[in-house]
């Protein structure tokens, strides 16, 4: 596109000659005016991209004071026209930052030169112009404070949240040192590098590394800031300034406080509490061994009297049975029966409380051989029942304790040749499963099931689900299983339905 361009000379031939050679040299003249009133109005109407101006005008108005009032008002450049000139003259055009002079009489290369680079240097000004925009929006906008300095520490930028976080205004600021106007009065965090650089060059570049530290600010008192800060080098590399970019923290560290604070109070809660059920469980576990010592002495002499009972009732029946009538008779029977019932209990009662003991050994235990054994001492039941029982073979290796796992099988099998609907003969099935570390035992049968929602119950001590009539027991069976896999880090459970059998399941460490 061609370049506007308005011409502002007096003399009239002069003016006609340098239109036509700029129409010559691929310009467009939109006009020549005479007067300095003239080259103002057109210039701010029409808004050419060049005014040529001669210097000197008629009228009261020169083509300096005409430069002066359009520069004010239009970024637009002006290059002077001129045959000669003294230096106030010349003083006064400089003042109005001309882009270029021409010379009367004028040669026509020169005067080429001359719009060319000064359309040029406008062009080069203008995206100057707008970058310099587009950078102090952001500067203005961001939400840290941006504060420059030169190599001498002195400020030569600050924007707005500058002066928020340091009080200090950019009035006040500029050409002050930076390390006065940010003022470190505690330092939280400093690298190493900028130690070194700054013990070389000073005390603002020192400045550079600090991370976190505690500024006093001029309205606000002390303050957290956290600092990034960067240097600003010239195309050889040297050093020509500072940015420091600072950041308000106060409220995060507050919150951080604060958070340390409740960490703190909860910690001795957590702490206080802890102790107290340490108390607890000490006592707990007093009193426990208490009761158990107890119940285990007082099973042990109830021992003595029953075996008493259980003789003279013995005796009597042998030595006077023919002297009593059978209500007599069935009396005699029905001590018996009850002695028998009480020693069973004190005999499950002793097991149980046996298993406190505190120092119960595991170790590698042949699962088959256990099984088997605990089948040998069940053989009268076995027989009287007419029992089928299936043991998987071979059962792999566990850690145990041996007689306690042998009580285990014992008890789990009784129930199984217990709980069957009359008439049925009892069918028990024994296999494992084997997993990485641990061994599942499954003993499992086809008796009367047992229902869900009772299926945790049954482990507790004398829970029971029917009466002595139907099914005899203690009520302590599952009981001492529960215990026994307890004191041998192992675990027990039940799958069943009623009618559709039990399966009880245990788990054991497995022997490497
Ligand atoms: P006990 O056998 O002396 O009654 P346990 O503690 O061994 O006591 O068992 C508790 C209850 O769990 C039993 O009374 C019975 O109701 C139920 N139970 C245990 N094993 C089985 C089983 N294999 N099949 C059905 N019910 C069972």
């Amino acid at each position: 596109m061609r370049a506007r361009i308005l011409i502002v000379e007096d003399e009239q031939l002069v003016g006609k000659d340098l239109a036509n050679t700029l129409d010559r040299l691929g310009y467009t003249v939109i006009g020549i005016v005479g007067s300095g009133k003239k080259a103002i109005d057109q210039t701010l109407e029409e808004l050419p991209d060049l005014v040529i101006m001669d210097i000197r005008l008629k009228g009261k108005m020169d083509g300096i004071s005409a430069a002066e009032k359009i520069r004010a008002e239009e970024d637009i450049p002006i290059v002077y026209l001129t045959a000669y000139a003294d230096d106030t003259t010349l003083d006064r055009a400089k003042g109005t930052q001309p882009y270029g002079y021409i010379i009367k009489p004028f040669v026509e290369r020169e005067i080429y030169t001359t719009i060319e680079m000064a359309l040029s240097k406008h062009g080069v000004e203008l995206r100057m112009k707008e970058n310099e925009k587009w950078l102090s929006t952001v500067l203005n906008s961001i939400k840290d404070g941006i504060v420059a300095s030169d190599t001498d520490g002195k400020i030569t930028f600050m924007n707005p949240m500058a002066e928020e976080i340091t009080g200090w205004s950019i009035q006040d600021s500029m050409d002050r040192p930076l390390n006065e106007v940010i003022d470190v009065v505690g330092v939280k965090d400093h690298s190493a590098e900028s130690n070194a650089k700054g013990a070389e060059q000073g005390a603002h570049i020192a400045l550079m590394g600090l991370k976190e530290s505690v500024i006093r600010t001029a309205s606000r008192g002390d303050l957290d800031v956290e600092f990034e800060g960067s240097f600003i080098y010239n195309e050889q590399g040297e050093i020509t300034g500072l940015v420091v970019a600072i950041r308000d923290i106060s409220e995060r560290k507050a919150a951080e406080a604060e958070l340390t604070r409740y960490r703190e109070h909860l910690k001795d809660l957590v702490d206080q509490r802890t102790s107290e059920l340490e108390d607890t469980n000490e006592e707990l576990a007093e009193a426990n061994a208490a009761l158990e010592t107890f119940a285990y002495s007082v099973s042990h002499d109830l021992r003595a009297p029953l075996r008493a009972m259980e003789g003279f009732s013995q005796a009597l029946m042998e030595d006077y049975g023919e002297v009593l009538d059978e209500t007599g008779v069935d009396y005699l029977n029905r001590i018996v029966g009850a002695s028998g019932r009480m020693d069973s209990l004190i005999s499950d009662l002793l097991i149980y409380s046996r298993l406190n003991i505190p120092d119960i050994e595991t170790e590698r235990v042949h699962l088959e051989s256990v099984v088997l054994d605990a089948v040998a001492q069940l053989e009268t039941m076995v027989q009287e029942k007419e029992a089928d029982v299936f043991v998987d073979d071979p059962l792999p290796e566990v850690i145990a304790h041996r007689p306690t796992l042998t009580t285990v099988f014992m008890n789990l099998m009784t129930n199984s040749f217990k709980f069957v609907d009359p008439n049925v003969v009892p069918i028990v099935r024994i296999y494992a499963e084997e997993e990485e570390n641990i061994v599942r035992v499954w003993v499992e049968d086809n008796g009367i099931g047992i229902p869900f929602e009772y299926q945790q119950k049954i482990f507790q001590v004398f829970e029971r689900l029917h009466s002595l009539e139907s099914y005899p027991g203690t009520g302590l069976g599952l009981a001492i299983v529960k215990k026994g896999m307890d004191r041998m880090n192992g675990y027990v459970g039940v799958e069943s339905a009623p009618g559709k059998g039990s399966k009880f399941w245990i788990e054991l460490p497995k022997a490497k």
